[in-house]
C-alpha cells in the first residue's frame, strides 16, 4: 500500500491507520521524500522540518497503538486527523519554527509560541511537516510576491498557483500533503483553490481564532482549510474552528459534530440537494470573463439544477464597489498591523546611524514592492483630511455589500453560487508588473470577506486543460450546510471524465530536472510580462 499512499485522501489515510494497514511515521516519511524529491520544481514549501515531524507521527503512531489495544471503540474515538500530515501557510506560528510570511523582513524569526490553529492540530494529534510558500504578508493573487521566489501550479509548470495561499494549494494539488491550512482575507484560499483544482474554504469571519497568525487585515483575515475531497475540507474545518478568549472576534458560535459526518455516500450526498433554492447572482459573470471559465461554472449549476436544486438569479448590486472599497480597507488595516515591523522586535534588524535611519533601512530593504505600495495606499487613506472620504466612505460601502448578501438571504436563498475567479491560472509574469490587472482577478471573492461570509472552492471542470473553481457562498456560520452542498456537487460530478486528469506538471516534476519557478522567471523577456 505504501506506493499509494500519498493518493488517499485524509479520510482514507485516517482508515488505513485504523487497519493497521499504515502508519503514522510510514504515512509521515512517503510525504516528506515526495517533498524532497519534487519540491525544486514547484516550490510549494518554504520551511520542512522532519525529525519534528516524525516526532510528531511517532507520538500519534503511539497513540494508534494504545487505542487498538483498547479495542474497535477506541478507535473509533480517535479524532480523524490523528497522524496526518498537514501542510501550513508560512504566516501560522509553530513555536521554534521559522515564520516568514513570505517576506525578508522576517527573515531569522521564530515565534516563541503556537499559533491557536496550531495548537488544535496538536491536540488531534495532526503531523505539522512544514510551512508552505505564500505572497508577502498575503499580499497577492499569484504568490509571486513571496520574497522567496514563486510557486508552480501542478497543472502547468509556467503558471501561476494562485494566491496568496498558493503554496499550500499546490501541495495539496502535488499530494504533498493531503490538507493544508491558508488564509483568505480576499479569496487567498478559494482562488488558489480553484486555479489548482482543489476543494477552499474560507469560513466565516470569527469561526476561527487568529491568534498566532501574521496579521494583514484584521477585519478580513481568516484561516481555512484546503483538501482534495469536501469531507477532509470539513474535518481540518472542525479542528480548528471554535471560540479562543485570545482573539475577542473569535465568536462564541458552537461548532456542530455534523462536520464529522458528512455523507459518505455519493447517492446520500445528491439527495441532499434536492429542493435547495441557489441564487446566481448575475454581477458575478464579469466582463472579461473567460468563456471556457464560464462555460464550466453553469455546467456545474446545470448540474445542480439536474439533482434537484432550483436555481434563482439574484442580484449583488454592490458587488461592482467591492474591488475599490477592499482596496481601501485592506491596505488601511495592513498599514497598521505592518507598524510592528520596526527592525527592533522582529526578524530584520538593520542599524544605519540613529534610531529612524535603522528604521528606514529596514523597513525599506525588509519589504518587497507590493507590500510598500499597500503601506502607502493605507497610509494614505487614514490620513486625516482624507480618512472621511476614503476610509469611512468605505466601510459604509462595506455595510451596503453585506445588505445585498442580506437581502438575498432573506429571500430564502439558501445559497449563493458563482464562479470563484474569472479566469484560469494565467503564466508567471502575465500580471507581475499591472497591479490593477492583478487586483481585479479578486472580483469574485472579495464581496464575501467584505460580509464576512463563509465561502467555499471546488473544482468544476476544466477550461484548457486548467482548474476552474464553483464557489459557494452562504449565510453567516453556515458551514456545514454549505459544506453539504459542496459535497453534493462532489457526488454528482463524481464519474465526470475531468475528476480522472491528474496534475500534468506531476509527472515532469517526477522525472526531475525541471527548472525552478525562481529559474522561470528569470528567463522570461520583457514581451512575457
Ligand atoms: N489577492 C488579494 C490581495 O492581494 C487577497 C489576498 C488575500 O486574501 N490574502 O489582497
Amino acid at each position: 500500500m505504501e506506493g499509494d499512499l500519498t493518493r488517499l485522501t485524509a479520510g482514507a489515510m485516517a482508515d488505513a491507520l485504523r487497519a493497521g494497514e499504515t502508519s503514522a511515521v510510514g504515512l509521515a516519511s512517503t510525504h516528506l521524500d515526495r517533498i524532497e524529491s519534487e519540491d525544486a520544481g514547484l516550490h510549494a514549501w518554504l520551511h520542512v522540518d522532519r525529525a519534528a515531524a516524525l516526532a510528531d507521527a511517532e507520538r500519534a503512531d503511539a497513540e494508534l497503538g494504545r487505542a487498538r489495544a483498547d479495542g474497535p471503540q477506541a478507535l473509533a474515538r480517535l479524532h480523524p486527523l490523528l497522524g496526518i500530515p498537514v501542510g501550513l501557510k508560512d504566516l501560522i506560528s509553530v513555536r521554534g519554527r521559522p515564520c516568514t510570511a513570505g517576506s525578508r523582513i522576517l527573515a531569522g524569526y521564530v515565534p516563541p509560541y503556537d499559533a491557536h490553529v496550531v495548537e488544535r492540530l496538536r491536540a488531534v494529534g495532526a503531523v505539522i511537516l512544514g510551512k508552505t510558500n505564500l505572497d508577502e504578508f498575503a499580499m497577492g493573487s499569484s504568490t509571486e510576491h513571496s520574497a522567496y521566489g514563486p510557486t508552480a501550479n501542478p497543472w502547468d509548470l509556467e503558471r501561476v498557483p494562485g494566491g496568496s495561499s498558493g503554496g499550500s494549494a499546490a501541495a495539496v494539488a502535488a499530494r504533498h500533503v493531503p490538507v493544508a491550512l491558508g488564509t483568505d482575507t480576499g479569496g487567498s484560499i478559494r482562488q488558489p483553490g480553484s486555479h489548482c483544482g482543489v476543494v477552499g474554504m474560507k469560513p466565516t469571519y470569527g469561526r476561527v481564532s487568529r491568534y498566532g497568525i501574521v496579521a494583514f487585515a484584521s477585519s478580513l483575515d481568516q484561516v481555512g482549510p484546503f483538501a482534495r475531497d469536501v469531507r477532509d475540507a470539513a474535518v481540518l474545518l472542525h479542528a480548528i474552528a471554535g471560540r479562543d478568549e485570545r482573539d475577542s472576534t473569535s465568536a462564541p458560535v458552537p461548532v456542530s459534530d455534523d462536520l464529522l459526518a458528512l455523507p459518505a455516500s455519493d447517492d446520500e450526498a445528491a439527495a441532499g440537494l434536492r429542493g435547495l433554492r441557489l441564487g446566481l447572482p448575475r454581477e458575478y459573470f464579469v466582463p472579461g470573463m473567460e468563456p471556457g471559465v464560464e462555460a464550466a461554472v453553469r455546467g456545474a449549476v446545470a448540474a445542480l439544477e439536474a439533482a434537484g436544486a432550483t436555481i434563482e438569479e439574484v442580484s449583488l448590486p454592490h458587488t461592482e464597489y467591492g474591488l475599490a472599497t477592499y482596496y481601501i480597507v485592506a491596505p488601511a488595516e495592513a498599514s497598521a498591523n505592518l507598524a510592528r515591523y520596526d527592525g527592533i522586535r522582529y526578524g530584520l534588524s538593520l542599524r544605519d546611524g540613529d534610531v529612524l535611519a535603522g528604521y528606514l533601512a529596514t523597513r525599506g530593504r525588509g519589504f518587497g514592492p507590493e507590500v510598500k505600495r499597500r503601506i502607502i495606499l493605507g497610509t494614505y487613506a487614514l490620513s486625516a483630511g482624507y480618512y472621511d472620504a476614503f476610509y469611512g466612505k468605505a466601510q459604509k460601502v462595506r455595510t451596503l455589500i453585506k445588505a445585498d448578501f442580506d437581502a438575498v438571504w432573506a429571500s430564502g436563498v439558501d445559497a449563493v453560487v458563482a464562479p470563484t475567479s474569472p479566469g484560469v491560472a494565467w503564466r508567471f509574469g502575465a500580471k507581475l508588473d499591472d497591479p490593477v490587472a492583478m487586483y481585479l482577478t479578486d472580483a469574485c471573492t472579495l464581496p464575501v470577506n467584505m460580509a464576512g461570509l463563509p465561502g467555499i472552492s471546488v473544482p468544476a471542470g476544466l477550461s484548457e486543460g486548467l482548474p476552474v473553481g464553483l464557489q459557494l457562498i452562504g449565510r453567516p456560520w453556515s458551514e456545514v450546510d454549505l459544506l453539504r452542498i459542496a459535497r453534493g456537487h462532489e457526488a454528482i460530478t463524481a464519474g465526470a471524465a475531468w475528476r480522472t486528469v491528474e496534475p500534468p506538471g506531476l509527472l515532469a516534476l517526477r522525472a526531475g530536472g525541471v527548472p525552478t519557478p525562481a529559474e522561470r522567471v528569470a528567463a522570461l523577456g520583457a514581451d512575457d510580462r
